[in-house]
């Protein structure tokens, strides 16, 4: 009877250990940078499969069932670009940001964990989660210290990846077509000279305010330190030190040179 009830015991702790991890791992898988990479998939790698009439495999990490987000992501309603609605209990926001948080405080149940799920987060270094929204942009350090060895390892990795994801059994040359397709939109972006780079163009209006913003706070600055400059090295004289200094100067002529100064002496009241 005793080791009934010990095995009982073990086999619900073993349970609640398993969901407790199950849900932490969810938790923490991050749920802006996973839909980054969503996104991508969705707009790189799923109509490559598509236009070759196939489905993503259960084998990718990328097939949708594996990401813990997936039914919230599926209940999301876009109306317009200010109008998100919650597909569970209808309410409706301004944003998608505020749709996320009501799923995370409403609707937890929604999260599926399986043995196979994937956090997308997890590949935010070939898919450059910082880079493909706008999070960050290059600059001269970014470029300077890049080491392309590590941008070699990332672009085997991301090859090895897009390769899982091909199914097994297509003709040869679909199966080439498609790697090569999946490849140049993702992984040949991993190099020193292309990281930062996106397909995104800046616009006419954007680079004049860009500009424009650059150019009034290089001015203001200019200003401020002029307007310093003055207030704590410049003092204006009162007429009282004029005539101090006025006096000072011609002593000082006097005792240089007295005949040319006798005739200017200053009128002191
Ligand atoms: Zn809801």
């Amino acid at each position: 009877m005793e080791v009934v009830l010990i095995a009982i015991v073990i086999h619900v702790y073993s349970a609640f250990l398993l969901t407790v991890t199950a849900w932490s791992s969810v938790i923490n898988c991050p749920r802006d940078r996973s839909s980054t990479v969503r996104k991508l998939v969705q707009n790189v790698i799923v109509p490559v499969f598509a236009s070759e009439g196939q489905t993503v495999p259960r084998t990718c990490s990328f097939h949708k069932e594996r990401d813990p987000y997936w039914e919230q992501e599926d209940n999301k309603i876009q109306e317009s670009a200010n109008r998100w609605t919650c597909g569970f209990c209808g309410k409706t926001f301004i944003a998608e940001y505020y749709l996320d948080l009501h799923y995370d405080n409403r609707h937890q149940q929604y999260l599926r964990q399986v043995s196979d799920s994937v956090c997308l987060a997890e590949y935010c270094d070939i898919f450059r989660c910082d880079v493909y929204p706008g999070i960050v942009s290059v600059d001269f350090w970014d470029t300077v210290l890049c080491l392309e060895d590590d941008m070699t390892e990332l672009r085997q990795t991301c090859q090895e990846v897009v390769s899982s994801c091909i199914p097994e059994g297509l003709p040869e040359e679909t199966s080439y077509w498609m790697k090569e397709r999946i490849f140049n939109a993702s992984c040949s972006y991993l190099t020193c000279k292309s990281y930062w780079h996106t397909d995104e163009k800046l616009s006419g209006l954007r680079i004049f305010l860009q500009v424009f913003v650059n150019m009034a706070v290089f001015s203001m600055m200019i200003l401020y330190y002029i307007l310093a400059y003055q207030h704590f090295y410049c003092q204006i004289p009162s007429d009282e030190n004029k005539q101090t200094w006025q006096l000072e100067r011609i002593t000082l002529s006097h005792r240089r040179n007295p005949e040319r100064t006798r005739m200017y002496r200053p009128y002191v009241p």
